[in-house]
């Protein structure tokens, strides 16, 4: 049995402690946060790799995920439906997930209010001191997210990068929507592209995790490019004139920001987006980063979801990804006798991955990156890019494959992207 400390309690370190622990380890999880996660984060696309994952954790098959929608519609600015396409997708939040997770992992092993301060690891194993206590582990498993002090403490170099672009998020209550709109967005995962934009929306449960009509939410996400400096500094400075680098808290973002944003979108969405932002109580933002560490192993540690590598949002794989990473940690640990040799194997399998998710949603997000006043138009025509997010985004790979491989031309991201074409050729 080998003795486990994962660090980070949220999605990817919970995957990791539950099949870890359903494979006869001694698992013990250290989250920094002092009150229950569940509140956090939004609206969840999910793979079919997911739900094996959450089956392989313990979460019983029949638990309901979330929302399925049939398929997907584009919207014009003026709320036509331009293109439709048959897509049946399974949509969940980040509290769904959250809450089924630690259902499955029992409460004595996880430890709220528990920042990790330091790691000492030697080749007979590893020492985690919190401000009350040292734990002793043959293995780490680092999951402390994109911030990671763990993957900075070995790799400083691999810092997040900022894309040039932010998401803001929300999500609306199904009763507060006209039935305009309730007809013609809420059942559908729905995208509006304006020029260098994009904004993408579908159902949620709603609270208590309702999944009955006239309950549920419509959770939403707009990219929009915004220069880093002083504009993205204002953007992230609260009302008492707090700047807020690391991430600005939901309830801190301005009011003028939002009263800015919503009458932005008056201009440029198709009106059910904008309505849908309306109603929406709480708009926050995230600025996207892209994230790629060297490595995801060193000295009895792995280094696991976001901490390892942040893909940008568009493949809505972040946690699946960490699923995914966790699903191949368990695997290694269970064919490998040296934890030396499974974290090997471990690496050997998901950085190639990871790489590969950081290529392509950089390839689909690039034309919203901020380019200054005088940037050169889209690669692709309007249509083109409109095709290419509908078919593209978010989609589950192993149901649907890789649809349509537009090349923006002269983009330059091929140099950087080539697996983009082998492993996402067209079916
Ligand atoms: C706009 C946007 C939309 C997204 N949409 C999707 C989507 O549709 N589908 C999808 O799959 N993903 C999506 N993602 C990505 C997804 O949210 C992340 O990939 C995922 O949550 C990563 O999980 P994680 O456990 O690796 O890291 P995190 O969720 O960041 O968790 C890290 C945890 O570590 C804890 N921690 C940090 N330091 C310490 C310490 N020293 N000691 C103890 N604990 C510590 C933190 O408190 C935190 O709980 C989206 C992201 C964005 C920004």
């Amino acid at each position: 049995m080998t003795r486990i400390v994962v660090v980070g309690g949220s999605l990817g370190g919970l995957f990791a402690a539950n099949m870890l622990l359903r494979d006869g380890h001694d698992v013990q999880v250290l989250e920094k946060a002092s009150g229950s996660l569940s509140g956090r984060g939004a609206g969840i696309v999910t793979h079919d790799a997911l739900v094996r994952a959450l089956r392989r954790s313990g979460v019983p098959s029949e638990a309901t995920l979330g929302v399925e929608v049939p398929g997907r519609v584009m919207l014009a600015g003026d709320g036509r439906t331009l293109d439709r396409l048959d897509m049946p997708q399974v949509l969940t939040s980040w509290s769904r997930l959250y809450d089924m997770l630690r259902s499955a992992f029992p409460p004595e092993r996880y430890h709220l209010g528990c920042a990790v301060q330091a790691v000492r690891c030697t080749g007979e194993g590893c020492e985690v001191q919190t401000s009350s206590q040292t734990w002793q582990a043959d293995l780490v498993v680092a999951a402390d997210g994109i911030r990671s002090a763990q993957r900075q403490r070995l790799y400083p170099q691999a810092q997040p990068h900022y894309a040039g672009y932010v998401a803001w998020r929300g999500v609306a209550e199904e009763s507060g929507l006209s039935s305009f709109t309730r007809q013609t967005l809420f059942p559908y995962f729905g995208f509006c592209v304006p020029p260098r934009e994009q904004i993408i929306g579908y159902p949620v449960a709603g609270a208590d995790h309702d999944t009955a009509p006239g309950r549920r939410a419509y959770n939403f996400v707009w990219y929009r490019p915004v220069p880093m400096g002083p504009v993205l500094d204002d953007l992230m400075t609260d009302d008492e004139g707090v700047h807020h680098p690391q991430g600005i808290p939901p309830h801190k973002v301005s009011p003028r920001h939002v009263a800015a944003m919503r009458q932005d979108a008056r201009r440029l969405l198709a009106p059910q987006f904008a309505e849908v932002l309306e109603v929406t109580s709480q708009p926050f933002f995230q600025p996207i980063f892209d994230l790629e560490s060297p490595q995801m192993q060193a000295d009895r540690m792995a280094l696991l979801g976001d901490a390892a590598f942040v893909a940008r949002p568009h493949l809505g794989l972040g946690v699946t990804k960490a699923a995914e990473d966790a699903v191949a940690l368990a695997d290694a640990l269970r064919e490998h006798a040296r934890i030396d040799e499974a974290l090997a194997a471990y690496e050997a399998l998901r950085r190639p991955a990871g790489q590969s998710a950081l290529a392509r949603a950089r390839w689909l997000g690039h034309y919203m990156e901020h380019a200054g006043e005088e940037a050169p138009a889209d690669a692709l025509n309007p249509a083109d890019r409109r095709h290419q997010v509908l078919h593209e985004t978010a989609i589950d790979l192993e149901r649907y494959g890789h649809r349509s491989a537009f090349v923006p031309p002269g983009a330059g991201l091929l140099a950087t992207a080539p697996p983009l074409i082998t492993l996402w050729s067209p079916r």
